[in-house]
């Protein structure tokens, strides 16, 4: 009973158990095991290793009763079921309804008196979309939380509108304004208020009018996947850290490189249609005029930035940035990881920036500032003593976690006008929700889906690893067997 017998501090968030969210759920800590909590996550994976042959999409749980240092862990995570990828809409919702029936029975009268209840759920953008049975991410209406709607642009919809959750009467809604120096320009003045979160009743009642117009009403297309579960609320659908990060990081340096000529930078050539955006908006004249685009790098100082990281002495278990005399700033491959990713965005790109691309380098600064006192801190061991704290843990101070909330939007209006508003990826805009999810879920590391990324991996392995021929075998012929064993069961029933 890891839950009861922790240390905890109620200023602090220590663990999810601090939460209003569990607190909500779960009740006060008991002496004798009476419930489980769990992470629910869904993520696609290829089973074989080309990539036309079908994938598979595990659905499987962290349970967060256990103490940290082994939930993560794939020997303790929970696989339920496997489900086809190629499925949709209801041939897919019946796989959810009949696990429903047993999850049910779990939260509701458990076994032998210990319940089951879901905490939460991670999922990446795509997936989140299928489960929750809404639009693309690139919709009227891109996010799950909120009633926030992409503007129009010159040949799409664009994704910024950052400052719309600024107050009511900050001066960064006017159409330009200068920060430590730099100008900051946007197509027009902001008058809208913060866009309402989407609740329970706000989605049921959205639900209804889709089905009653057969066609999608807000976002919501039908009715969510788990929607025969016991205990799911919307709430439940949190925001990932690690795709948001990765899309997050990606978009930014593609923009700061611009055309190169290995990786993702290969495929660059938007200026020209940035160029036309600026000119609709009327923002960056000089840009307008054939200027460089100001978000760029020149070729010399990316030279520059790419000695500096080439010249890094990489501590010992740090996978390097570099590859064959060349960094992540000339060819893309080095950074195939999402934490290579993490890492470039909380300690490269603010270290390197200094002195390049001040307007998008002062955004930088802001946004990573505020993403790290959200991801929390690790006290010293005499601190974690003093505050009653499991050394080692991550925690974050309750009354600060709104204020650095309100800093990441700053530092994401900020980045809106320093950058081409047309390049930035919808994804961004979970960075919004991070401050009260925060406050209400607890530190989004504890439910990112690094540990759901690992198990697959594990099960990856053992389809593929020829060095276990029985075991592979034997999970080689399971895998599909699985899906179409319960479907036909479905199909019986
Ligand atoms: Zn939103």
């Amino acid at each position: 009973m890891h839950e009861t017998v922790r240390k905890s501090n109620e200023n602090l968030l220590s663990d999810v158990y601090d939460t209003p969210r569990w607190k909500k759920i779960f009740g006060p800590p008991t002496q004798t095991l009476e419930r489980i909590g769990v992470q629910l996550c869904v993520d696609g994976m290829t089973i074989h290793k080309r990539k036309e042959l079908k994938s598979s999409k595990p659905m499987h749980y962290v349970i967060l009763s256990l103490p940290p240092r082994v939930r993560y862990k794939s020997t303790y995570m929970l696989i339920h079921m496997l489900v086809p990828h190629h499925l949709k809409g209801q041939a897919v919702k019946k796989y959810y309804d009949h696990a429903a029936v047993e999850m049910n029975e779990l939260h509701r009268d458990g076994v032998c008196g210990v319940k089951v209840k879901l905490y939460g759920v991670s999922l990446d953008t795509p997936g989140r979309r299928e489960l929750l049975q809404m639009q693309s991410v690139t919709a009227f209406y891109p996010c799950p939380h909120c009633l926030h709607s992409a503007e129009p642009g010159l040949r799409g919809q664009v994704f910024g509108g950052f400052r719309r959750y600024l107050p009511i009467v900050s001066p960064w809604r006017q159409k330009f304004f200068f920060y430590k120096g730099q100008k900051y320009e946007f197509r027009n003045v902001e008058v809208r208020g913060p866009a309402p979160l989407r609740t329970d009743e706000s989605v049921r009642m959205m639900i209804g009018m889709s089905r009653r117009d057969r066609r999608p009403f807000m976002g919501h297309k039908g009715e969510p996947l788990l929607s025969k579960w016991v205990g799911v609320d919307w709430e439940s659908s949190m925001c990932d850290k690690m795709h948001d990060l990765k899309c997050f990081v990606e978009m930014l340096l593609k923009g700061l490189v611009g055309r190169g000529s290995h990786g993702m930078y290969k495929a660059w050539k938007r200026d020209v249609n940035h160029r036309n955006d600026c000119r609709a908006f009327g923002i960056f004249k000089d840009f307008q005029d054939g200027e460089n685009p100001p978000w760029r790098l020149s070729k010399q100082a990316i030279r520059l930035l790419d000695m500096r990281v080439r010249n890094i002495w990489w501590p010992h278990y740090l996978e390097r940035l570099c590859r064959d005399h060349h960094s992540f700033w000339t060819h893309s491959e080095p950074m195939y990881k999402s934490k290579h990713k993490s890492y470039i965005l909380f300690v490269l790109l603010p270290t390197c920036l200094h002195g390049f691309v001040a307007a998008v380098h002062n955004a930088i600064l802001m946004i990573v500032h505020a993403l790290r006192q959200l991801d929390g801190y690790i006290l010293s061991i005499s601190e974690s003593m003093a505050r009653e704290v499991r050394p080692g843990s991550h925690v974050a101070d309750k009354t600060k976690v709104a204020q650095w909330g309100h800093t990441l939007v700053r530092g994401l209006v900020l980045l809106e006008g320093s950058f081409p508003v047309s390049h930035l990826n919808p994804a961004l805009h979970h960075l919004v929700h991070y401050g009260w999810q925060t406050a209400r879920g607890g530190l989004l590391r504890w439910v990112a889906m690094w540990s759901f990324e690992r198990n697959n991996k594990r099960m990856k392995r053992l389809v593929r690893n020829t060095g276990t021929r029985c075991e592979s075998s034997l999970a080689g012929n399971l895998l599909p067997l699985l899906g179409y064993s319960l479907d036909r069961s479905i199909r019986s029933v």
